[in-house]
């Protein structure tokens, strides 16, 4: 038994490739596909598709491959800590230099206080980029915190534009 429109099924075509035919259910199936360039071509797609399947070789993972890729991982892992480990302590070192200078300027004159302020917005703004450089790595490790935080902050504003939404319309009409 062929299917509704006389010809074979995919699954017809690949069990006679298989040599698995059905006796009851595959009746005339070996002689359709003889007689039918439709289906005979279906069946040797199916051929080409195993004999390329067959020709592919997959390659051999060192033993040590998920050890090593998980070693990597770990390595850039703590690297990032160790980046935003320095962000952080370049900008509290900032700040902290910056107080020690305004209140030393307070002794040695404005002058001597703008070039000082000046230096240490410098080194701020290298601390501000290794900061950014962060950033993205930190977000990405935060972004399921972050939508549960958006998620959870959307909720209240969602409940109150949907208490909102009738009583404008009962007092619109
Ligand atoms: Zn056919």
């Amino acid at each position: 038994m062929t299917n509704v429109s006389g010809h074979l099924t995919e699954a017809q075509a690949q069990r006679l490739l298989e040599q698995s035919l059905d006796p009851d259910t595959d009746r005339g199936v070996e002689e359709h596909a003889a007689a039918c360039a439709g289906c005979g071509a279906l069946v040797e797609s199916f051929r080409a598709l195993d004999d390329a399947l067959d020709g592919l070789t997959v390659p051999e993972l060192p033993a040590d491959f998920t050890s090593q890729v998980m070693a990597r991982v770990d390595d850039i892992e703590r690297a990032s800590a160790r980046e935003r480990r320095w962000a952080f302590g370049i900008a509290a070192a900032v700040l902290l230099v910056a107080a020690a200078s305004l209140a030393a300027a307070g002794a040695t004159g404005l002058g001597n206080a703008v070039s000082t302020v000046s230096e240490q917005l410098d080194l701020a703004g290298r601390a501000l980029r290794v900061g950014f450089g962060v950033l993205p790595g930190l977000l990405s490790a935060l972004r399921l915190q972050l939508l549960l935080a958006t998620t959870a902050l959307s909720l209240p504003v969602l409940y109150g534009l949907s208490r909102l939404m009738p009583a404008a319309r009962t007092e619109s009409i």
